[in-house]
């Protein structure tokens, strides 16, 4: 196991580790069980951290994170009415897929 980045929050860390895992590297979020207590706890120890399986993946995991988190900011307003930013292409409120 490697540790691979630190996400500003829970749905970062999934989608990251979510699209690894469909490039074929092995790779889970770890702490996101200490998000709830976050106030107790320094901000460092609490976000959620992207660890892959095998550190032989390491640069081909970092070249993708990079694209991952560099992709254009689409923002998309919802039919609910939820902001969705960040890249996401379905709601997180809802789970309507981004409009086309
Ligand atoms: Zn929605």
């Amino acid at each position: 196991m490697l540790k691979l980045t630190q996400a500003p929050n829970l749905l970062f860390a999934t989608l990251w580790a979510d699209a690894l895992t469909a490039d074929g590297i092995e790779a889970n979020v770890q702490r996101q069980f200490l998000s709830g207590a976050s106030g107790e706890l320094p901000l460092d120890q609490c976000l959620p951290e992207v660890w892959i399986k095998h550190a032989s993946q390491e640069l081909r995991a970092r070249e993708m994170l990079f694209h991952l988190q560099h992709v254009p900011q689409h923002e998309w307003v919802c039919q609910c009415g939820e902001l969705v930013s960040g890249g996401f292409g379905e709601c997180w409120s809802c789970g309507t897929l981004m409009p086309r």
